[in-house]
């Protein structure tokens, strides 16, 4: 067993209160247990947070890797970015049309390119020419996220409905990683990117904490989003508590709102939000996990 590890999950910011999310609840609970029980039996933080974006991409319960939905042009577009704290390495994709799990490909290119991001027809050729599973019928593969109807898509409120997916995570070694992963805005301009890929803004790692975020990511990048709680941290003498709230309210002030999910190397962890809800998990060595949607 691995004395020490923690991990949090976030399944996007906006809760839509009338609607029901035992569905998500449920599979969030299920997926934090298994990602302690893997973490316990030693699995690295870079590891743990790859699989555990790609569980939830696969589930179709958010938005993101199935649970995409489509963009103005009426296909679906995934950004994803997974960074490593002990190298400092990152990697990232975007506009990825074909590609089931994008964060399989952001982690390739992590280890296979000396780039950190990968965009459009290249970044599918990529992914596809490294063995990633490719979506064969749209149609059949894609759902539609829990909490999102059809006719969402024609009248949205992105911030009742966005459900990026993410996971930070601490290893027993005391190293750090972040993924992120998304199918971006509901309804969005095709061709459109948020923060979500963007390395430092979406997604973050270093040897002192591990952050992923979710929310209008146009606003995340004005307020400098995930290297803006670092730098409030390190220049700015602020707490983790502190720094991601005023990231946040810095968000709140660029006309954006959302959330993120914090983990820092002594294993404590703040997952703030000010968007209506934000699905979320924790859990950390010898202790119960933590779920929570409101
Ligand atoms: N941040 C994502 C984007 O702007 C959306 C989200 O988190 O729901 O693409």
């Amino acid at each position: 067993m691995t004395a020490n590890y923690a991990i949090a999950l976030h399944g996007g910011a906006g809760v839509d209160p009338a609607r029901d999310y035992r569905e998500v609840e449920d599979h969030l609970a299920d997926l934090i247990a298994r990602c302690a029980d893997k973490m316990g039996a030693g699995l690295s933080a870079i590891d743990a947070v790859e699989w555990a974006v790609s569980e939830l991409e696969a589930s179709g319960l958010y938005v993101a890797g199935r649970g995409s939905a489509p963009n103005d042009r009426g296909f679906v577009e995934c950004d994803a970015a997974i960074m490593d704290g002990a190298s400092g390495k990152a990697g990232g994709v975007c506009a990825l049309q074909e590609v089931a799990n994008p964060v399989r490909a952001a982690r390739l290119v992590l280890d296979e390119t000396p780039f950190v991001l990968l965009a459009g027809d290249g970044a599918r050729r990529f992914a596809l020419d490294h063995g990633c599973a490719r979506v064969g019928d749209a149609a059949a593969h894609y759902r539609l996220p829990v909490g999102v109807e059809q006719e969402d898509l024609s009248r949205l409120d992105p911030g009742l409905v966005h459900g990026t997916v993410g996971a930070v995570a601490l290893d027993g070694n005391g190293r750090l990683a972040a993924a992120t992963s998304t199918g971006g805005l509901l309804g969005k301009q095709a061709g459109r990117v948020g923060d979500t890929p963007i390395t430092g803004i979406g997604n973050w790692a270093d040897c002192k904490v591990a952050i992923s975020c979710t929310g209008i990511g146009e606003s995340f990048i004005h307020a400098g989003g995930a290297r803006d709680v670092t730098a409030r941290m390190a220049y700015g003498g602020q707490t983790l508590e502190q720094a991601a709230a005023g990231m946040l309210d810095a968000v709140a002030a660029r006309g954006g709102d959302g959330g993120l999910i914090a983990l820092d190397y002594t294993g404590r962890c703040v997952m703030p939000f000010n968007s209506p809800g934000m699905k979320r998990a924790f859990a950390r060595a010898g202790e119960e996990p933590i779920v929570a949607i409101l």
